[in-house]
């Protein structure tokens, strides 16, 4: 207790004193934290060296002078696992880094000299830079909090009527099936429920697996150390709704309702809040890790379900006064990134459109960030840069290309396809076709780890703070 008071005090008192950032990176699974984060310390601790940063003016000043890795403060959150990541990237042939999946942390300290400190003078300054990754999936669980069990569960998209139809429907069938002979007021199963709440969590995994990104909740994806925990053993019930409240307040406490009522509840407050409360209401900045790309080759149903699973995200980001979050647990973020990852995956002249496509799908959470006054900025990137560009002649014309080795190895040169720069709509859907693969990450060369415009994300990140 006493530490962890001595510890927080320090924090402040680095905070005060502008040297410390809690830089957190999030984005639903397979958007690319892993690759962004490792990316990330690498060119840190390489500035000066092998990183090019020429986006970043305290680095292309000469100003940056490196990072080191430090013990984190936070026993209690597991490591970001750099060094791994690295041994899979340098591995041959390389590989991907294992994804991460829940919350972990990394801690840099930067050098630097400040920028008015004056041609001669040698002073140099130090900022803490505290780095956090964890699931965007755990963001989705906010909406939950302003909901009771019958609410939400009459919220989630479980029409009884539209069972089969759609895709969706179609991967939690089994689940659909065992819940709808389950009757609210008969005793509570366990076993039963158990079962039951499987089915619902094997749908959501199918789901995720097929590409659909609006799935709640979220830890039920990534459960992490809760694993077969009972409250984890919840569900909606499909066809309750608010007409039904005053019976179904009135049925026993052992009956399944009042049975998953509690779990719901207990989810909210022993799950959800400490996310809230421990991790995100100390965050200082964030970046919001999209793929947008991969989203738009899985076609029209799931890039719709990304962007409402975006648009449940954002969220957690509107500080308007009333909002939930406000209320709930006053968070600081001061500033937002948000970035479509993948950048490599198209052609230079397409990623002025992937940022155009990237605003358009967020757009709504971008106007309220903006009217929150809080500053918001898109970009477009490559953590690691697997391919290159090229010009191919083709029937006498010139045309971008890409070259890159595929997944299996495979050396190819291809014009992935154009990114729309509006929301796609049926006829652009009927029309284009995407072919945006996935790569290989390159073996590095004389160990630089290239990359698109990360410098870009960390000025808008930190710039401010190595001025
Ligand atoms: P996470 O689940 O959000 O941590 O996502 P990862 O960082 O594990 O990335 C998922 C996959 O996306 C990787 O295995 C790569 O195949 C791909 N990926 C991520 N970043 C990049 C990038 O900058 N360029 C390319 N070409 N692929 C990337």
């Amino acid at each position: 207790m006493r530490q962890s008071l001595a510890r927080e005090l320090n924090d402040l008192l680095e905070r005060g004193r502008d040297r410390q950032l809690r830089l957190a990176v999030t984005g639903l699974s397979n958007s690319g934290k892993t690759a962004f984060l490792t990316s990330l310390v690498y060119q840190l601790r390489h500035v000066g060296l092998e990183a090019r940063l020429d986006l970043l003016p305290a680095a292309r000043e000469g100003r940056l002078l490196g990072a080191k890795r430090m013990a984190q403060q936070d026993l209690g959150v597991p490591r970001f696992p750099y060094d791994q990541a690295m041994e899979a990237l340098d591995a041959t042939p390389p590989r991907w880094p294992e994804p991460t999946r829940g919350i972990s942390e990394l801690r840099l300290t930067l050098r630097y000299r400040p920028a008015r400190s004056g041609l001669f003078q040698r002073d140099t300054a130090t900022l803490t830079l505290d780095l956090f990754d964890y699931p965007g999936e755990w963001l989705l669980d906010l909406p939950l909090l302003g909901h009771d069990y019958l609410s939400w569960s009459e919220s989630q998209p479980f029409d009884p009527d539209a069972r089969r139809q759609g895709e969706r429907h179609a991967l939690f069938a089994d689940w659909l099936d065992a819940v709808s002979t389950l009757d609210p007021a008969a005793s509570a199963d366990e076993a039963q429920l158990a079962a039951i709440a499987e089915r619902y969590a094997q749908g959501l995994r199918a789901a995720r697996a097929a590409g659909f990104s609006d799935l709640q909740p979220g830890r039920f994806l990534l459960p992490g150390d809760l694993e077969g925990a009972p409250v984890l053993q919840f569900f909606p019930l499909p066809g309750l709704g608010d007409r039904d409240r005053a019976t179904l307040a009135k049925l026993p406490e052992d009956s399944v309702y009042q049975t998953l009522v509690r779990r719901f509840a207990h989810y909210q407050q022993h799950i959800v809040k400490p996310f809230y409360r421990d991790h995100f209401r100390r965050f200082d900045r964030q970046i919001v890790l999209v793929d947008v790309l991969g989203a738009l080759n899985a076609g029209p149903e799931r890039f719709e379900d990304l962007s409402r699973a975006l648009g449940t995200l954002m969220k957690s980001f509107d500080y308007g006064k009333r909002s939930l979050l406000s209320r709930l647990f006053s968070p600081r973020i001061d500033r937002l990134a948000i970035a479509a990852t993948k950048a490599d995956h198209v052609t230079p002249e397409q990623h002025a459109n992937l940022v155009a496509l990237l605003e358009a799908l967020l757009a709504e959470p971008l106007r309220d960030l903006r009217f929150a006054a809080v500053p918001v900025r898109a970009m477009s990137l490559a953590s690691i840069r697997a391919t290159q560009a090229r010009e191919v002649e083709h029937q006498g014309k010139r045309t971008a290309a890409l070259r890159g080795t595929t997944l299996d190895g495979e050396e190819v040169l291809v014009f992935p396809g154009e990114v729309p720069a509006r929301l796609p709509d049926a006829t652009f859907w009927s029309r284009q076709g995407f072919d945006f693969r996935a790569f290989r990450p390159a073996p590095r060369e004389n160990g630089t780890l290239a990359h698109i415009r990360l410098d870009v994300a960390l000025e808008w990140l930190l710039g401010d703070k190595l001025q």
